[in-house]
């Protein structure tokens, strides 16, 4: 049988180009109802072509599957309720949401405008707050529901002339890993993909290396995290030119200082130890960590 979502709803923000067109392709050739959503806007999140998300439509219409376009922004609570309300007039429900919609607007940090940064974190973080907050007024009640946000090495690794970028992007990894503790109990999955895809967002980043990285091997990931097959959640993964790992957000065994209140040439001493990466621990909550740091200090 495969991974089919016959029956299911899927809501794509930002569809109507690079890597969210591909997902949308495949989740309708599976079987899904797809919304694709874009305003169709620039790199940089100004005007650009209003017409994409109804090409994708069309496409997906043609080739026999389900579709309708939402040209709202999820910058706003307003837009992001018009997105999944049209999910639900248009096929009565929604299973899976796909948070990949996304601007740029680099700058050093030194020289980035406020405008510049708001509207960086508007777009990826407060929409994927706004999309969230909309899909599980359908999703909890139903108890049933898959998120996935789509992150950046640049919010996990680090990037030149990134900052908001890679705040925003950050910021989602939060978000996803108190969406899947809350959601839990709703059977609501949620996890994180760092796509590397040649797009028009990335075409003058990745250089000749871009020729193996066609969005097509980012697809499979998200098409997964999104399905009933998916049985993780509060995970991050990494999708690059079909190479998939997952990212860990690790801490190292650590010192264990034997006052409470060591001193700073303490902390300078025992780097070497502090940074020992041999037999990493991997909380998977806040929980998890105070569990681990008891144990540690053998309380
Ligand atoms: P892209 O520019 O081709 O696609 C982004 C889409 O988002 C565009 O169609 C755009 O119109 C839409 N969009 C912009 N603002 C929107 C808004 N307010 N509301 C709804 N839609 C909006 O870029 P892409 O490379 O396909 O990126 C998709 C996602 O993947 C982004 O979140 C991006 O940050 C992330 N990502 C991509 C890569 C990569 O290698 N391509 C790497 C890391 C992260």
């Amino acid at each position: 049988m495969g991974v089919r979502f016959e029956g299911q709803v899927v809501v794509i923000t930002g569809s109507g180009a690079g890597l969210g067109r591909s997902y949308a392709l495949e989740f309708a050739s599976r079987g899904a109802a797809v919304v694709v959503n874009d305003p169709g806007s620039a790199v940089d999140g100004s005007d650009g072509e209003p017409a994409v998300a109804d090409q994708v439509v069309e496409l997906i219409r043609s080739l026999g599957g389900k579709a309708v376009a939402s040209y709202e922004s999820v910058v706003t609570e307003a837009g992001a309720d018009a997105i999944v309300e049209t999910a639900v007039n248009e096929f009565g429900r929604l299973d899976a949401l796909v948070n990949n919609a996304g601007i740029l607007r680099d700058r050093a940090l030194h020289n980035m405008t406020t405008d510049e940064w708001q509207g960086v974190v508007d777009v990826h973080l407060g929409g994927a707050f706004h999309m969230t907050r909309a899909a599980l007024k359908i999703m909890r009640p139903q108890g049933y529901g898959r998120v996935v946000y789509a992150t950046s090495n640049a919010g996990l690794f680090g990037n030149f002339g990134q900052s908001n970028y890679a705040a925003a992007k950050a910021g989602l990894l939060g978000l996803s890993r108190v969406l899947a503790i809350e959601g839990e109990r709703y059977g609501i999955a949620s996890n994180v993909v760092a796509p590397v895809a040649r797009t028009r967002m990335t075409e003058d980043v990745l250089g000749e290396f871009v020729q193996r990285l066609g969005p097509e091997s980012v697809v499979p990931m998200v098409v997964f995290l999104a399905s009933k097959e998916c049985d993780r959640t509060g995970r991050v993964y990494s999708a690059a030119g079909g190479r998939y790992s997952e990212v860990i957000t690790g801490l190292t065994t650590g010192w264990v200082a034997s006052t409470a209140a060591p001193g700073p040439e303490d902390i300078a001493a025992n780097l070497p130890s502090i940074e020992d990466n041999q037999g990493y621990l991997l909380p998977r909550s806040v929980f998890d960590e105070l569990a681990q740091i008891k144990a540690a200090l053998a309380l």
